[in-house]
């Protein structure tokens, strides 16, 4: 494992040569150009939009995908980048994720011959930049309740489209902006959902940053405020329809975050350790004393745990054979893994653990948002709940 911190699972004989190169290239390349510069982006509440070229270059944009200048990862070794990434900041995590999982992914999958061959090279190399929105404000976990429609106009078919999408990562900074909408196909009147691809500068398209967030402060979100934007038939995805579109789409980014969330967990582990070593009080080393030990034991046991179980999933996912519901275990347990091990590494810093420049407490804030985002820790209970016993608890 790419770390000078012991961790007792041996799992390096399980990657082969590219997928070790990928992960201590991906380890180098975060430490060296994130880590210098991610506390000051966090506190300020920027994102570091200067590095998005390099993300490009280092492979992570469309990471697994085929063709248009893609890294053509498996999702093993896009797993391992994704840790490297979350370990310098989940938020820079969501940057690739969501280029990657829920922008390029439908694109490459739904997407026509000439959308792909507009989007994809740029968005590659980093100089084109998406944003996925299906959430409103009256629709989070139930996005089958969205509001924003788009209607059929004129001879050549045009898309009207009308609505407001609310958290939405990068749209701020977005060059197209994935819109999930209803419309009503072919006269039909049942509405489908379908997704649109909607450039910045289409008229009456607007997409205002959200202010004042405590947690996921290095990665920018906003609204997508849609009045009336015209889009051509061509616009639109044609490769699928209903909630599927939008959820297998989550379903890849879910994938992702299963592994990066290990990165946070991580990082929080090793800096308690460390800092445990060091401090003394009492006269020894707060890592001698057993209740500290404890929580170093616990920490890196479930790290361990959720290394095998991203990396089993990983195995699957390369030979066709993970479902949805399995990307709902991975995801909902180790986020809450994370969130746990970051909350008691922070408290293993003492006061220091509320500082900036020990790293925590950004982890620990940041894994808020993840536990909520891409499928709350709830709505995952029930899904697995209803794999479990045949019975939707949803509603
Ligand atoms: C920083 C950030 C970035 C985001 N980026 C994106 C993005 O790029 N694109 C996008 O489309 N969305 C994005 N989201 C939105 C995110 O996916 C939603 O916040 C999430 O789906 C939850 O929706 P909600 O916030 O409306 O909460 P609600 O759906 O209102 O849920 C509130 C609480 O009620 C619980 N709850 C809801 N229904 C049930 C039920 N049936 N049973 C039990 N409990 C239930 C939830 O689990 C949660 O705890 C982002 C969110 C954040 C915070």
């Amino acid at each position: 494992m790419a770390s000078d911190t012991p961790y007792l699972l041996s799992i390096d004989h399980l990657l082969d040569e590219d997928e070790s190169l990928v992960w201590s290239n991906a380890r180098e390349f975060t430490q060296r150009r994130l880590m210098p510069v991610i506390e000051k982006h966090y506190e300020d509440g920027t994102f570091p939009a200067e590095l998005i070229a390099e993300f490009g270059e280092m492979g992570f944009l469309g990471a697994t995908l085929t063709g248009y200048g893609c890294a053509e990862m498996n999702p093993v070794a896009y797993g391992l980048t994704m840790i490297e990434l979350e370990r310098a900041d989940s938020g820079i995590r969501s940057f690739c994720s969501v280029q990657s999982a829920l922008v390029m992914w439908p694109i490459h999958t739904y997407g026509t011959d000439e959308q792909k061959e507009r989007w994809l090279p740029g968005m590659a190399k980093g100089e084109l930049i998406g944003c996925f929105g299906l959430t409103e404000p009256n629709a989070g976990s139930d996005p089958g309740s969205m509001r924003t429609h788009a209607k059929q106009d004129g001879p050549g078919g045009d898309y009207v489209i009308s609505g407001q999408k609310f958290w939405i990562t990068n749209s701020p900074i977005a060059h197209v902006c994935i819109v999930w909408a209803k419309t009503l196909d072919h006269g039909s009147d049942t509405p489908v959902i379908r997704g649109f691809l909607v450039p910045r500068d289409s008229k009456g398209l607007s997409t205002p940053i959200t202010k004042g967030k405590l947690s996921m402060r290095a990665s920018v979100t906003g609204e997508i405020v849609l009045d009336e934007v015209r889009v051509p038939a061509s616009a639109m995805l044609p490769g699928v329809q209903g909630l599927k579109g939008p959820l297998s789409c989550l379903t890849q980014a879910r994938y992702g975050i299963g592994w990066g969330v290990l990165g946070a967990a991580m990082d929080c582990y090793e800096r308690a350790r460390r800092y445990c070593m060091d401090r003394v009080q009492f006269d020894k080393p707060l890592a001698q004393f057993q209740l500290t030990q404890h929580k170093l034991v616990e920490q890196h046991n479930a790290i361990c745990k959720g290394l095998l179980l991203a990396y089993h999933f990983g195995r699957l996912k390369q030979h066709g054979k993970l479902s949805p519901v399995q990307v709902s275990v991975l995801k909902r347990d180790n986020v809450e893994m994370a969130r746990d091990v970051a909350r008691t590494a922070r408290s293993m810093l003492g006061g220091n653990g509320i500082m900036g420049e020990f790293h925590i407490m950004r982890h620990m804030a940041n894994l808020e948002t993840v536990y909520t985002y891409e499928g709350t820790h709830e709505i995952h209970t029930l899904s697995i709940g209803r794999a479990l016993t045949g019975l939707s608890a949803f509603a």
